[in-house]
Order: structure tokens, then C-alpha cells, then sequence
């Protein structure tokens, strides 16, 4: 494969780095509850406080959840010990995390991409969050806070780690990196995958190198990226001032930066540290994990449908367009396409309506009462806006569309009606007419208004232009 061009002669060279919350009801190694958005400091005992004498005990059900996203991940599942990683900060009691170092659950996967391109997984790890500190001052950082707050609900809440190899060359692989291992999280339902609310955290570690240049130059690890769009933007900023740096006879050095999203630009973090400045050590209070090829047989094949193989299944059956169909997988709405189509919805109809229509849930919707619906408008038997209008009140109570649609009063209106309408109001409003065939696009809005009004929204909109277009063709 020929190497992607970042910009003239160089390569943008990308690992990414993936926190994900696992979603248990506890904590990795106590019985508090794993929840977001409590009051803070009420989940929490002497095991996550670090008090002295507690000791943890390993939470069954993180361990079932990382080797299955080993598994689905292409990984080996390992025998694995975990690691005390020792820094000092104050949203971590214990003043080291629990983690795995040389021995990680998971090692040596891949992830495929849907544009067919694969990224090595290096490795994904089990290990404990930190707690959460609010700076409090004007600057909202630490540096410059009057005084900070810490909440350790958090502390203690099992975490994966999924570390790629250095093989993403594009600002697009990324994000697509991203949205696919979220695809898969949420369909193991291992972790409910929220960028915004932090369950899931994208730090890259990005450099840049010339092209046909095989080693790797000092990286930047950029942290605080909390939606796609940053990730790119992030990417963009640092690659470019590498560029900058190394075009003007000087280097970048390897640290841990910050995007600021507000001014579109990396900052300097902590100078980063090497693996020895953690002084990592076996943890002495827990046994390794050691699965046995029953366990992994058995996780292998309790392992759902991943993403890649519903997007094949929904694109043969209704060859909508791939983003469409990618959305609806990440949604859970693609066996719910599937239903409705093999129950005689139309595909177009059904996509459209899942896509647009129905982002925050199907509520009392069915596949059959969807396919009757999408059948009444392939048919030409109600309009788009009426449909929608049907499908809202399908959502909220059920019911059936044909018996709705009586009840509204929604019939179809006659081509011949429409047409007829059409040609008063030309007659009656010539000069908005005559703008109209001179091209002024806004004026369109207006005859489709006095249609519609005429009508009470029970004229379609499409043939509305489309006779008019047709009348404008004709003069
Ligand atoms: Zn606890
Ligand atoms: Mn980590």
C-alpha cells in the first residue's frame, strides 16, 4: 500500500489510546457502586479510600468484560498479573494505580476498519480509574486554582485500556478507529461508551516522520480530547507544529499536552514520564489471572454479532448508504430494519424514517406498523409530512397507521387537485410567478406555503415542485 501523504513530504504516525469504563455494577476491587453522577464521595469505602489494612478483592465481571473485548478485538487472553504504578496525585488515595504492565490480559489483536484498513492492537489491559478533581478559579486548571475539590466515586472503577500499534497515518483512521471500537463496546455491552460524560477517554500519541521513513520520531501524548471532531482537530494542530518545529532545524519533546479545545491549540502538559519513573511492581495483595482454554472457548462462543458482520447484513438487504447503516447499527435499530423491511417496507422508507425520525428511541413502534407505514407512503397513499406525523403518534401510543391516518383526516390529495391549485395561484400572484421562472429560489418557498395552507399540510410537497417546475419548463 502506498503510504498516505499528510502534507508534503511527511507522514503523520498515530497511536491512540482508549480508556473505556467498564460497565459492572461495582467497582473493580470492592463492592461500592460504579455509577456517574452521584453525590460525590458517597460510593466509596475503605478498599477505594486506600485506608490502611483494606485489601481488594478482583470483581469477576470486569475480568469476563475485558477478555471478552480481547476476544472481539482479535486479542490472545493472557495470563496476567496485575501492576501497582506508583505516582502521587491527589485523585488517587492509594497514591498508586492498580494496572497490569508486562503481563496485560489482552495482547497482539486487531481492529478492522470498514473502509477494509486494520490497525494492530498492541495490547488491552485491566486497570482501576483515579478519582475526579474540580479546580476551583478562574482558570478552571490547576495551575492558578485557588483550591481544588476531589471526588472519589470515581477511584477504583474498572477500566480497560486499549493501546494500538503505531499504525494510524490518517486524521479520518483515527476517528474511524474511535467510532468502531465504541460500535463494539456497545455491543458487548462492556461499557456504554459516553465520550461527553468521560466512559470512554481518547488520548493520541502523535508524530511525524518523513515519507518511506521507517523509524519512529519523539511523540506527543495529547489528552483531553472528549469528542471525534477534537480528536481531529487535536491531531491536526500537533502534526503541524511538529512539522513547523523540525522545517525550522529544531525538535518536538516528548510530553504530555493538553487540547484546548476553546483556542483550537496543544498545551505543554507534565513533562512525560518513562515506564521506570513509575516504579512499576507486581501487586502483592492480588493472584495473576489465569483463564483456562474452557474460559476462553466458552467467551468465544458467547460472543454477540460484532458491528462489521450487522453492517454487512443490513447493507445487503437494503443497500442504503453505509453511514446510514452504520448509525443504525451503532443505535441497536439494525434488526429492527432488518424486521421491518422482510416484513414489506420498502428499504428507503425504513432507513429514512430509522435515521431521521426515531434518534431517541422506537417507543411503542413495531416493525410491522413501521413496514405499513412505509407502505402507505411508497404507495403515494399519504404524504411525507403526514407519514411522520402518524409515526410520532406510533411511537407514543402504537396503534395502526391506516386507522390513524383516517382518524386525522389524512387523505391523499388528488395530483389533479394539486395541479389545479397550482395554476390559480400563478394566476392570482403573476409576478411572484415570474420571479420564480427567473430563477429567484426563494419564491418557491412561498407557492409551497400557499399550497400547503390551502390544503392544511395534506398536499406533498415534492409534487408541489414538481408541478411547478414543470409549468416554469412549459412557459
Ligand atoms: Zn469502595
Ligand atoms: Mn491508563
Amino acid at each position: 500500500m502506498s503510504p498516505e501523504i499528510f502534507k508534503e513530504n511527511w507522514e503523520l504516525v498515530v497511536g491512540l489510546e482508549v480508556h473505556a469504563e467498564l460497565a459492572t455494577t461495582t467497582k473493580l476491587f470492592c463492592g461500592c457502586l460504579n455509577q456517574f453522577g452521584n453525590e460525590p464521595n458517597t460510593n466509596v469505602c475503605p478498599v477505594c479510600l486506600g485506608l490502611p489494612g483494606s485489601l481488594p478483592v478482583v470483581n469477576e465481571k470486569a475480568v469476563y468484560f475485558a477478555m471478552q473485548l480481547g476476544r472481539a478485538l482479535n486479542c490472545t487472553v493472557n495470563r496476567s498479573v496485575f501492576a501497582r504504578k506508583n505516582y502521587f496525585y491527589p485523585d488517587m488515595p492509594k497514591d498508586f494505580q492498580i494496572s497490569q504492565y508486562d503481563l496485560p490480559t489482552n495482547s497482539d489483536g486487531r481492529l478492522d476498519l470498514p473502509n477494509g484498513i486494520t490497525i494492530g492492537i498492541e495490547r488491552a489491559h485491566i486497570e482501576e480509574d483515579t478519582g475526579k478533581t474540580t479546580h476551583i478559579g478562574t482558570s478552571g486548571r490547576i495551575s492558578g486554582a485557588d483550591y481544588s475539590l476531589v471526588d472519589y466515586n470515581r477511584a477504583g472503577v474498572p477500566l480497560i485500556e486499549i493501546v494500538t500499534k503505531p499504525e494510524i497515518h490518517t486524521i479520518d483512521q483515527a476517528k474511524a478507529y474511535v467510532s468502531e471500537l465504541r460500535a463494539i463496546l456497545l455491543t458487548l455491552g462492556v461499557s456504554d461508551a459516553k465520550m461527553e460524560e468521560g466512559s470512554i477517554r481518547v488520548d493520541a500519541n502523535v508524530s511525524i516522520r518523513d515519507i518511506g521513513e521507517t523509524n519512529l520520531r519523539t511523540r506527543c501524548e495529547i489528552k483531553n480530547v472528549n469528542s471525534l471532531k477534537s480528536l481531529g482537530r487535536a491531531i491536526d494542530y500537533e502534526a503541524n507544529r511538529h512539522i513547523g518545529l523540525y522545517e525550522n532545524g529544531e525538535s518536538p519533546k516528548q510530553e504530555t499536552r493538553h487540547w484546548d479545545e476553546n483556542a483550537g491549540r496543544t498545551r505543554s502538559g507534565r513533562s512525560k514520564e518513562d515506564a521506570e519513573d513509575y516504579r512499576y511492581f507486581p501487586e502483592p495483595d492480588l493472584v495473576p489471572l489465569n483463564p483456562s482454554k474452557e474460559t476462553i472457548t466458552k467467551i468465544d462462543q458467547e460472543l454477540p454479532e460484532l458491528p462489521a458482520e450487522r453492517r454487512k447484513e443490513l447493507l445487503d438487504l437494503s443497500g442504503a448508504k453505509p453511514s446510514d447503516i452504520a448509525l443504525l447499527v451503532e443505535r441497536n435499530h439494525d434488526s429492527f430494519a432488518t424486521e421491518t423491511i422482510t416484513s414489506g417496507g420498502s428499504p428507503n422508507q425504513v432507513i429514512k424514517h430509522l435515521v431521521n425520525n426515531l434518534p431517541d428511541g422506537l417507543g411503542q413502534l413495531t416493525p410491522q406498523t413501521l413496514a405499513q407505514l412505509a407502505q402507505m407512503e411508497e404507495e403515494a397513499k399519504i404524504t411525507n409530512t403526514q407519514a411522520k406525523k402518524i409515526l410520532e403518534e406510533l411511537v407514543e401510543q402504537g396503534g395502526n397507521p391506516s386507522n390513524i391516518a383516517a382518524e386525522s383526516g389524512f387523505e391523499a390529495i388528488d395530483t389533479s387537485e394539486v395541479e389545479n391549485l397550482v395554476d390559480e395561484l400563478i394566476t392570482s400572484h403573476s409576478d411572484e410567478w415570474e420571479r420564480f421562472c427567473a430563477g429567484e429560489k426563494k419564491v418557491q418557498g412561498f407557492f409551497v406555503g400557499q399550497i400547503m395552507k390551502a390544503t392544511s399540510g395534506q398536499a406533498d410537497g415534492k409534487l408541489i415542485n414538481q408541478i411547478l417546475n414543470e409549468r416554469s419548463a412549459k412557459k
